[in-house]
């Protein structure tokens, strides 16, 4: 067991001014707290952090993250609060510990590996203070040096987590002995059957190679003196079993036909010796082709850099080599070249480079720095800053942008989610949609059927998936109405010339003329119509003979009313001459009941109404082709529209008293009022309710009553 006065020295001894009372008190509470607990081993439960501190002074952190270390567990498993510790400890050993407390408390549940990688990050994401990771990792190898107490169930558990989530953490981090030691002992636990197994025949083979290895060493060291090629050291090994054990599974083989079983390291100074150890190793022994590996000149995208051969011993005996200078052997075994990335035989990406770029720095900075709390004060950064990581309710994470809403999350599900989600719960909190989520998330995503996307979402979304799916079903809606537009507009002006337009259609005319356009089916000539791009007279024109189309009597009433409900749902329209279209009104100048009016066919979206008197029609009058005739549907129920008033007053007092007043008597609703005054006098805006134009002209009229009004105007129009 470890003693505090021990962990004390050894802080000392490379820390001299190390806040020792700081220790010293975070290692009486933490007794305190855990006075009476037990792990499973029986044990007083204050050996469990006392470890996890000793291991965070080998690696010679900083007091306070050995503080947070004897503390770690205090908040989890007793009744102190986070509150409690910064009292007594301050901000940043509170932070540590509350860092340590949250990342435990996340369920990790999949062993898929890109949810593993996903997991990893989030979890690097999540702490602004490497010292969290840091202690957590400390913590997670004492409890897997003691796994063997726990229940089968717990056991495999933990193991599958280390392997999935720590092992590579640590080894992201450059801690390669933390990852191995991780590893074997999760290799241990969730494989013991393939585990012990391997390790006797590994053993046999250790028995029977020993000799061997001390072979190959002096063989090559009197071949390299020879040469006079300075080497500073020629090292043998036999492989981890772990690594091992992946190296059979992953290329299906058996352990006879492992290569590296063996491996010889051989370190020299220069790199021009690196290349001259290689020429003698293949003089000395029968290289197997396609196994030299270059990383000298192309390193690794980690920065690994080493060269590796493979070749056949006298004996017949194949084995590895790898050859390196003493710095890039530094660099490798402090971490840096995260040797289980080409092992994985992955490729790292621009992120993951600078990542590593930015570890080596700091690792270089922590030999020459003797200050650790600079050291520590330098590893407080944003490890993935582009990127946030979320959670659905069953616990699997999700990767997104920076920015990403919980509209991007429904369409990483599934893309019928996304267009028929209403709202989302953020941690069990009903949030807008266009809220942009935060690393540890849950997201819960609620659909109703039948709903569809609005082209707005296109703003309030960061993953091209998602906006690509909205934009199609958006487009295919369009392409949708238009032909169903472009049918009715061209049945319309077939019925204006007494033509009947099925006959037509049908016709072997018809598909000539289709072909004619440059389209393969009748429903693209009409999305043609429908979309603006082709008139329908000149479709008629080429179907019908020129004398028979000669015009019947301005049209009447046809069809039925059709209704179109606009945003809000409280407007309608009902416009005479087509049924069931995306007729709407022009926003410029808000058409209302009784005012005359004209369609016009707009590219893709529908038909817009326009008021006959609004400025922009005379604008549309360049392409007559795509005008339409409508009109108000006589026998429909009271509508209500929506109508913006600007009235030029007098400044005084009591006039806005007067004019909600006046308009109170006729009966009329008013929806919005607002006072202002400007450089150009006083202005009364207004927004009220309206039935038709009868009704308009009545209180417009009313209101140029008032005493003090000066003029009153429809806003957004002229006249
Ligand atoms: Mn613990």
């Amino acid at each position: 067991m470890i003693r505090f006065e021990d962990l004390l020295d050894k802080v000392r001894a490379y820390a001299p001014e190390a806040d020792v009372e700081l220790l010293r008190r975070a290692y009486v509470f933490s007794a305190f707290e855990h006075k009476g607990q037990v792990r499973h081993s029986g044990e007083p439960y204050l050996i469990h952090p006392l470890a996890v501190a000793d291991f965070l002074a080998d690696m010679k952190l900083d007091a306070v993250a050995i503080a947070a270390g004897l503390l770690h567990d205090v908040v989890e498993d007793t009744l102190t609060t986070i509150e409690r510790i910064q009292e007594l400890f301050g901000p940043e050993v509170a932070h540590v510990v509350e860092g340590v407390t949250k990342i435990s408390a996340i369920p990790f549940s999949s062993s898929e590996e890109r949810q593993a990688e996903n997991f990893r990050k989030m979890l690097l994401a999540m702490v602004d203070d490497i010292r969290v990771i840091l202690v957590k990792l400390a913590d997670r190898l004492h409890n897997m040096r003691t796994l063997n107490h726990l229940a089968e169930e717990r056991r495999l558990k933990i193991a599958q987590e280390t392997r999935d989530i720590y092992a590579p953490i640590a080894n992201r981090l450059g801690m390669g002995k933390v990852r191995n030691e991780l590893e074997e002992l999760s290799f241990r636990y969730l494989e013991p059957q393939t585990y012990e197994s391997l390790r006797a025949k590994v053993d046999a083979k250790r028995r029977a190679t020993e000799g061997l290895i001390e072979t190959l060493k002096t063989t090559i060291a009197a071949k390299l003196h020879e040469a006079q090629v300075p080497v500073i050291e020629i090292d043998g090994r036999i492989k981890r079993l772990y690594s091992i054990s992946q190296k059979l599974k992953r290329q299906k083989i058996e352990l006879e036909q492992v290569y590296d079983f063996i491996a010889l390291r051989i370190v020299t100074e220069s790199v021009k010796d690196c290349y001259g150890v290689l020429g003698i190793i293949h003089q000395t022994w029968s290289p197997v082709p396609g196994r030299i590996k270059d990383f000298i000149a192309m390193p690794r995208p980690n920065g690994y850099q080493s060269l590796h051969t493979s070749v056949v011993s006298e004996h017949g005996m194949p084995f590895e080599v790898q050859i390196r200078t003493i710095e890039m052997h530094r660099m490798a075994e402090e971490g840096i070249a995260a040797h289980w990335k080409y092992k994985e035989g992955r490729v790292g990406d621009q992120r993951d480079e600078r990542y590593f770029t930015w570890m080596r720095q700091l690792l270089e900075y922590q030999h020459e720095s003797r200050d650790p709390q600079e050291f520590i004060q330098s590893l407080k950064v944003d490890l993935y800053p582009e990127e946030v990581y979320t959670f659905t309710p069953k616990g699997l994470v999700k990767a997104f942008p920076r920015g990403a809403t919980p509209i991007d999350f429904a369409y990483s599900i599934h893309t019928d989610v996304g267009h028929q989600c209403v709202g989302a719960r953020v941690n069990g909190k009903m949030m807008p949609l266009r809220t942009r989520l935060k690393n540890g998330d849950i997201v819960e995503i609620i659909t109703q059927a039948g709903h569809k996307p609005s082209r707005d979402w296109l703003n309030a979304v960061v993953t091209s998936h998602a906006r690509y799916k909205i934009k199609h079903l958006i487009r295919s809606e369009e392409n949708a109405r238009s032909i169903e537009l472009g049918r009715k507009v061209f049945e319309k002006d077939a019925r204006r010339y007494d033509l009947n337009p099925k006959t037509l259609i049908e016709g072997e005319v018809f598909a000539k003329v289709i072909a004619e356009f440059g389209f393969r089916k009748a429903d693209e000539l009409f999305a043609a119509i429908g979309y603006g791009k082709v008139a329908s007279k000149q479709v008629l024109t080429k179907v019908v003979p020129a004398d028979r189309l000669r015009e019947k009597a301005p049209e009447g009433p046809v069809a039925a009313a059709v209704r179109r409900v606009l945003g809000t749902g409280e407007e309608k329209i009902k416009v005479r001459g087509f049924d069931d279209l995306m007729v709407f009104r022009a926003r410029c100048c808000n058409p209302i009941r009784g005012e005359k009016i004209v369609g016009y066919i707009t590219r893709g979206k529908g038909v817009s109404v326009h008021s006959a008197t609004c400025p922009n029609v005379v604008n549309l009058l360049y392409d007559p082709e795509r005008r339409i005739e409508v009109e108000w549907d006589k026998g429909s129920e009271e509508s209500r529209y929506t109508v913006k008033l600007t009235m030029e007053v007098e400044d005084r007092k009591g006039l806005l008293a007067a004019v909600s007043a006046r308009i109170a008597d006729i009966n009329t609703n008013i929806k919005n009022m607002e006072a202002r005054t400007g450089e150009e006098g006083a202005r009364i805006d207004m927004t009220v309710e309206i039935s038709d134009l009868k009704h308009l002209e009545k209180v417009i009229k009313s209101l140029r009553s008032v005493d003090g009004v000066i003029g009153v105007e429809r806003a957004g129009r002229a006249g």
